[in-house]
Order: C-alpha cells, then sequence, then structure tokens
C-alpha cells in the first residue's frame, strides 16, 4: 500500500489533529503548521467556539482509530462526516492533479473538518479500519495509520519504536 495510491494524504491531517496537544491557541498554531491545505487567503484564526469544534473533530478521528470493531468504526466515522460539508474539486495547483474535498472560500474550520472526515473515511473505506491504530509505546496513545505493506506497524513513530525495542531489551537482560 503506498500513498499514491490515496489519491490524498489527508489522512495525514487527520492523524496529526487527533495527536496534536491542545493548550492556549493550540487550534490556530494547528493551522499555521498546516496551512498548505487551505486555500490561500483563508483567514486561519479560530474562534474559541470554532476552536472546540476543531477539537471535537480531533476527539472523533482518535475515536475512529481506537474503535476495536467494524460496527463502532462506522458509528464514529459517520458522525465525523456528518460534521464535514464536501464540496469536491481537482486541481493541479501543485503540478499534481487531485481532488480537494472542501469548497475553496469556506471557512478554515469547515476546510479543516471536511478534509479530515473525507481522507479518514477514505482510507478506512478502501483499506480497511484496521489500518487506524494507538502507538503500543508505554506513555504514548498517540494514533497512527499504518501504511506498511504487511500491516504490521504498532508505534506512531520510529521514536516509539526503538525507544520500546530498547526497553525490551533491557527488560530481557534483566530477566
Ligand atoms: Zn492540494
Ligand atoms: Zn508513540
Amino acid at each position: 500500500m503506498d500513498y499514491d495510491t490515496y489519491g490524498s494524504n489527508a489522512v495525514e491531517l487527520a492523524i496529526h489533529l487527533a495527536n496534536v496537544e491542545r493548550d492556549g491557541e493550540w487550534a490556530a498554531a494547528f493551522l499555521r503548521a498546516h496551512d498548505e491545505w487551505f486555500t490561500p487567503q483563508t483567514a486561519l484564526d479560530l474562534s474559541p467556539a470554532e476552536s472546540r469544534r476543531a477539537a471535537a473533530t480531533a476527539d472523533l478521528v482518535r475515536a475512529v482509530a481506537l474503535a476495536g470493531s467494524q460496527a463502532e468504526v462506522l458509528e464514529r466515522l459517520n458522525e465525523l462526516l456528518a460534521l464535514a460539508r464536501p464540496h469536491p474539486y481537482a486541481t493541479d495547483h501543485d503540478g499534481e492533479l487531485h481532488l480537494h474535498y472542501a469548497r475553496p472560500d469556506a471557512p478554515a474550520l469547515e476546510q479543516l473538518t471536511t478534509t479530515v472526515a473525507m481522507g479518514l473515511s477514505q482510507v478506512v473505506v478502501q483499506h480497511g479500519w484496521q489500518r487506524l491504530g494507538v502507538c503500543s509505546a508505554e506513555g504514548c496513545d498517540d494514533v497512527y495509520v499504518d501504511t506498511s505493506r504487511n500491516a504490521s506497524r504498532r508505534y506512531c513513530s520510529n521514536t516509539c519504536a526503538s525507544r520500546s525495542t530498547v526497553a525490551a531489551y533491557r527488560a530481557r537482560r534483566k530477566a
């Protein structure tokens, strides 16, 4: 499985949103850090109410990743999709033909929610809900999307994977 077959890597945006630390002006900071996902000229400021809605979207992405059955995934995914206002259009703004999911003149929150919901559901529908998971490293609860060929991923990052390998090695030596 590789990202080219997604048609979009919007799922990465969903994963980043689910994992972002939420304090202070986190929502506006998140939008700015991912500004390539928004149409130029989109105002990347969110009201406190909009920030709470962005947090609700993040919670739903996490809930989808944590779900333990297909029925649970469907319920949570559909809750997330209900927040989306898809208005897809094709573009080649970066030199490659691809789809954007939200109206180009939609407010930032609408672009965010729609892109995240559509990107995530695309992956779940095409590649299976088991592709989403939560990090197995101790003390980390970040979620991830597993793009490995044999769906064998267990950690959110290489950092967590090697941290856990070292911990397991020490535990074995002690034993
Ligand atoms: Zn694009
Ligand atoms: Zn981790």
